[in-house]
């Protein structure tokens, strides 16, 4: 019989995570301040989040960062996660390529965040923090760190973007049970929150505006951290757990890929999948294709621009070096709701600068015609995010079946779309649409950008 999963075991969990900023040439440019343009240091970060990130994020020359005992301890929860040869998939597509994908969707909360989450939550509490806040659009983080808080007993309050609130009850129910306070954002907690209902009592949020909430209540909170799931360097850095035990199954499966597939949003998740193999690329010269694969509504590294930008619509953020399409930017609502963010990461920007990896965009439709053949063939239905990978594996297979050449792609599954099923039902009912941008529609944003690159 054919070997399905590649399993490790608890003891395989990685002991430390891969800070890939050590290895590179050019490292990622600073984070500057936006009122002097200077460089941030470690200290300017200190009011918002725990000194130990703070301390990862600006880390440049150490590849590698122990994990936690009591990081690792929670992380055998659900770690190591199964990597799966999609020999269903293969058979569906009649490709000679291999398929692989890790999966993520296996933890408790359906998804990669738990990762960074649960170190985010350790750090806080080890510092003395007694609160943390947040921010949540579709919810994934939102539900990811109210467990993180539970287990290291943290009280946490999510401001969650007002519509999601109502729309995607089920996410709000799941922090709840968790133990965290969920405030529908804008709300009156806040000085933000107030000014934006006052002017505006209609407004249903944005993640912007629940972004300006959670950093408020953070500085004014005594013992009180911010936590961000995605875009920051330690958050990738966290999330390299994911590539570090494929890197050990795809050993076991006898094999090495030849192509590595994550969905792109801020870059957590395809950071976490990527960046321990495209370390073979930069240390040992390996040949190794790395593609980021984002929606065609939300285009920042295919059709984006290399420049500084706040990290939030609202401008509250240090300015960030990434590719983006403008902080105003406002993507269409697709239902990869973790997807919808104007720019990239600082260090993926950095590689994708220097062409160090490739990215595609893929339209919502193409998506959902990937999901479900996924679904039926493999046995799980995927987050729409994580279907992004799935089209873009699709497409480098059937180019392996038209060139005849047996490839390698692993892919990760950042998630499973079991709380996201309305969005399948849309798309059975034929009520989801592509959404085309028009080249002035992705310059109209950038336009505004100062220009300090
Ligand atoms: C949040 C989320 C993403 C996108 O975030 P990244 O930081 O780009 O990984 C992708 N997939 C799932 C399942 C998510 O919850």
């Amino acid at each position: 019989m054919k070997t399905k999963k590649f399993l490790l075991q608890e003891k395989d969990i990685p002991t430390a995570w891969y800070n890939i900023a050590a290895d590179m040439e050019n490292k990622p440019r600073p984070i500057l301040n936006p009122a002097t343009k200077e460089p941030l240091r470690e200290e300017d970060l200190y009011p918002l989040f725990a000194k130990e990130l703070a301390h990862q994020e600006l880390n440049a020359t150490d590849a590698w960062i122990e994990i936690p005992e009591g990081v690792r301890d929670m992380y055998k929860i659900w770690r190591p996660t199964p990597l799966v040869r999609a020999y269903g998939l293969e058979k569906a597509l009649d490709t000679p390529a291999h398929i692989y994908f890790k999966n993520e969707s296996i933890s408790p909360v359906g998804s990669h965040k738990l990762n960074s989450a649960l170190a985010q939550a350790y750090f806080c509490k080890k510092e003395g923090v007694t609160n943390i806040t947040t921010e949540t659009g579709a919810g994934q983080w939102g539900a990811a760190m109210s467990y993180a808080a539970k287990a290291f007993g943290l009280e946490l309050a999510v401001y969650m973007v007002k519509i999601s609130y109502h729309q995607k009850p089920y996410r709000r129910s799941i922090m709840q049970t968790f133990g965290a306070q969920v405030i529908a954002s804008p709300s009156m907690s806040t000085k933000a929150g107030r000014q934006i209902l006052t002017d505006h009592p209609n407004y249903q949020g944005s993640l912007g505006t629940a972004i300006s909430e959670a950093v408020e209540l953070a500085i004014q909170t005594p013992n009180c951290k911010y936590t961000l799931g995605s875009v920051l360097n330690h958050v990738m850095l966290h999330q390299s757990v994911i590539g570090l035990e494929a890197e050990k199954q795809m050993e076991m499966a006898g094999e090495y890929p030849d192509i590595v597939i994550g969905c792109f949003g801020g870059g957590s998740n395809f950071s976490g999948i990527s960046f321990p193999f495209l370390r073979h690329k930069l240390t040992e010269g390996k040949d190794i294709r790395i593609i980021a694969a984002e929606p065609a509504s939300c285009p920042k590294l295919t059709r984006g621009q290399f420049q500084y930008d706040f990290g939030d619509e609202a401008g509250y953020t240090p300015l960030i070096p990434m590719f983006t399409l403008g902080h105003t930017f406002s993507p269409a609502h697709i239902h990869a709701g973790g997807l919808r963010y104007h720019g990239a990461g600082a260090i993926v920007s950095q590689l994708h600068k220097d062409k160090l990896m490739e990215a595609v965009d893929i339209p919502q439709l193409d998506t959902f015609d990937a999901a479900t053949l996924f679904a039926r063939v493999e046995g799980i239905i995927p987050a729409p995010e994580s279907a992004h990978a799935i089209a873009a594996t699709i497409r480098e297979a059937q180019q392996a079946r038209e060139e005849g050449k047996q490839k390698v792609i692993l892919f990760n599954l950042s998630g499973h779309g079991l709380i996201d099923m309305a969005a399948y039902d849309q798309y059975f009912a034929g009520d989801l649409t592509n959404f085309d941008l028009t080249d002035e529609e992705v310059e109209k944003n950038i336009a505004g950008l100062e220009k300090i690159i």
